[in-house]
């Protein structure tokens, strides 16, 4: 997950708007005892949003049903040897492979923002780094059958995610947050995983926050057959700045075919480039009646 562009629950989504906006008309309270006004704390900008992830029935029925459809279709996927994501001349003699995504797409860091949030501190790098070192996140539901069907398949798992590497006190490694990860998907019951599969951000000089390379890079050696992720960049490039939501949104219709059978969307109302390319105020994107 980048710290650049993961700017988790520093920014205020829709829904958090709106709660905003309803606790702004809550916030003062007459005491009909003594006639003062009593302040209610502000609700957190990632409050509605954390919630959402971490309780509702809708959530988790929501990524079940993404990942089941996704499972039904790789038998399909990979006996079609010009069955691609993207257009790749060279396909056919390649062997399948399937992209992931890792915050939001198979792990749920859902704990450091709820964290944040019940510590009414905003994101911050040493914060989630200390996350990211207590490998404890759960998976998002129906992601490691998901995974684990595909390996047992032959069909290899890329995960490109936005992690950063970075150096951590008083630890040898370039990148312990490649080794956290590692074990925490381990952890969740990921069966066939190995450090070579795990492409973190900042790895090589040009893995940015924007996937295009490692999406070209894994192109030359495997025939891509899915893409799984949360947001938007996990599929297209250029979606992630300098963009607006009804661009983002002509693009979604472009690709109208890819979704459910080439791409995969798991819900993340809590942070992503959907939050990031919007500019301030962001009211100005509400549409009412
Ligand atoms: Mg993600």
């Amino acid at each position: 997950m980048s710290i650049v562009s993961h700017t988790f629950p520093g920014k205020i989504s829709l829904a958090s708007l709106l709660l905003l906006g309803l606790s702004a008309c809550q916030t003062t309270v007459p005491s009909s005892a003594s006639n003062q006004v009593q302040e209610q704390p502000a609700a957190h900008n990632n409050f509605n949003s954390v919630l959402w992830y971490q309780t509702s029935a809708e959530f988790r029925a929501n990524s079940i049903q993404t990942y089941r459809q996704a499972t039904d279709l790789l038998s399909k996927a990979k006996n079609d040897n010009q069955w691609t994501v993207w257009p790749q001349a060279n396909a056919a003699n390649l062997p399948p492979a399937i992209i992931v995504d890792i915050d939001e797409t198979i792990l749920d860091n859902s704990p450091a923002a709820a964290q944040d949030i019940l510590t009414n501190a905003a994101f911050s790098d040493a914060s989630w780094d200390r996350w990211v070192s207590l490998a404890k996140a759960d998976a998002v539901p129906g992601a490691v059958a998901f995974v684990n069907a595909a390996e047992a398949m032959g069909i290899k798992v890329l995960y490109i995610s936005n992690r950063a590497c970075s150096k951590r006190a008083n630890t040898p490694s370039a990148c312990p947050q490649k080794d956290d990860t590692l074990k925490n998907l381990q952890a969740v019951g990921i069966q066939q995983i190995s450090a070579a599969q795990l492409w973190l951000k900042a790895e090589q000089p040009d893995w940015s926050s924007e996937k295009e390379s490692r999406r070209q890079l894994a192109m030359q050696s495997y025939r891509v057959i899915m893409s799984v992720g949360d947001d938007f960049g996990d599929f297209l490039p250029n979606v992630k700045k300098n963009i607006t939501p009804a661009q983002r949104a002509a693009l979604v219709d472009q690709y109208q075919a890819h979704w459910g059978t080439k791409f995969f969307m798991l819900p993340n109302p809590t942070y992503g480039s959907w939050d990031t390319i919007l500019d301030q105020p962001k009211q100005q994107y509400l549409r009412g009646f």
